[in-house]
């Protein structure tokens, strides 16, 4: 078992004695940002003015400043910009002001693993990734209560990166629940392949594939999204909770045969070759490539994909369907 760190092993004084500056006032920034000021850390935010996420700040208490002034006034820089736009801030407003003994921190390890950001020697490279979206990281902090991060030193230009970053990852939360060490290698491979391969592309063609089989059958297309979308919220939480033998006791015990004898059948040989085809992709840095050229070329590709995917028949069904339960609407405000 890795080693974790928990708050009792951790001095927030070090975070307390820098200037932070949050760059981004998105999902992790707006998180980051208020847990670091209520822990009692002197932190700046960025964000463009005139946006939602500028106004947000704003109304959180925050003066957000240009990003290169901030990176200016700061010695902790915690880029949480989007990935694919980090390069070119970076370039621009963080590198001209990046002085010998400052740190520089990420959320996720893509820019520098993929050396689309290449700091110089004389900083701290560290990255701090929470394992949970920002907004559960800023909810469960203020309840007293935190999610477990993952911390990574790519640079240690002060010898003493790592404390800073456990003194960072107290800061926010994370070490009330645990730290565990990774490097920005580890964490963006694993991270890219998680979302492509199972909980984001692996997950998403596996319901859409589920629900035309039952449609192109013929039976109704309500039916099929309760069965093949709707109940893998109830099924996932079981196995958040406790694991996949969790999950297997709750269901019955045909559905339990059923999924020993039939799940390998649809993720067999040729979907685990795929598998690796993705991870080979991702360690070789095609994907990165792929995905800056098309960020960089204005997202065309994208951006049809997303419409088109919008437009699909199972967004159209599931959308009627989730008028009926109350609880969703609830949920959406
Ligand atoms: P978001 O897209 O939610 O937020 C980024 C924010 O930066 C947006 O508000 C954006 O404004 C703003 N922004 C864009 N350009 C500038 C600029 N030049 N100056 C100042 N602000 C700017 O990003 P996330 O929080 O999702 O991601 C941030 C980092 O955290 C990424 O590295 C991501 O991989 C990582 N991460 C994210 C997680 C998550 O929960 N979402 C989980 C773990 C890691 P606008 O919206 O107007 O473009
Ligand atoms: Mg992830």
């Amino acid at each position: 078992m890795a080693k974790i760190w928990y708050d009792k092993d951790v001095d927030l004084k070090l975070i307390k004695s820098k200037k932070v500056a949050v760059l981004g006032y998105g999902s992790q920034g707006h998180a980051q940002a208020q847990n670091l000021r209520q822990s009692g850390v002197k932190v700046v935010v960025s964000e463009l003015p005139g946006t939602d996420n500028y106004k947000k700040a704003v109304k959180d208490g925050f003066k957000p400043m240009p990003a290169a002034k901030a990176a200016e006034w700061a010695n902790v820089i915690q880029i949480l910009l989007p990935d694919e736009i980090q390069a070119k801030v970076y370039e621009k407003d963080v590198a001209p002001n990046l002085t010998p003994g400052k740190a520089l921190l990420f959320s996720h390890g893509f820019n520098i693993r993929f050396k689309l950001i290449k700091p110089p020697k004389g900083v701290d490279v560290i990255l701090i990734a929470p394992k949970a979206p920002g907004h559960t990281v800023r909810r469960l902090f203020a309840d007293g209560k935190g999610v477990p991060m993952l911390l990574a030193v790519e640079q240690n230009a002060s010898k003493k990166a790592w404390e800073l970053g456990l003194s960072y990852a107290k800061a926010v939360g994370g070490t009330r629940a645990g730290v565990i060490r990774t490097t920005f290698t580890e964490e963006t491979e694993t991270d890219l392949f998680g979302e492509q391969a199972v909980l984001c592309g692996g997950l998403c063609a596996l319901i859409q594939a589920g629900f035309e089989t039952l449609i192109k059958a013929g039976y109704q297309p309500e039916a099929a999204y309760f069965e093949c979308c709707h109940e893998i919220k109830l099924i996932t939480d079981m196995i958040n909770e406790g694991g996949l033998a969790w999950m297997r006791y709750s269901i019955s015990d045909t559905a339990e045969y059923g999924d020993y004898t039939r799940g390998q059948k649809v993720v067999g040989k040729s979907s685990r070759d795929a598998m690796q085809k993705i991870l080979k992709d991702i360690q070789s840095g095609a994907f990165a490539k792929e995905w800056v050229a098309e960020a960089r070329s204005g997202k065309k590709k994208f951006l049809k994909m997303r419409k088109a995917e919008a437009n699909s028949r199972i967004e159209k069904v599931g959308a009627n369907l989730r008028k009926m339960m109350s609880w969703l609407k609830d949920a959406k405000k």
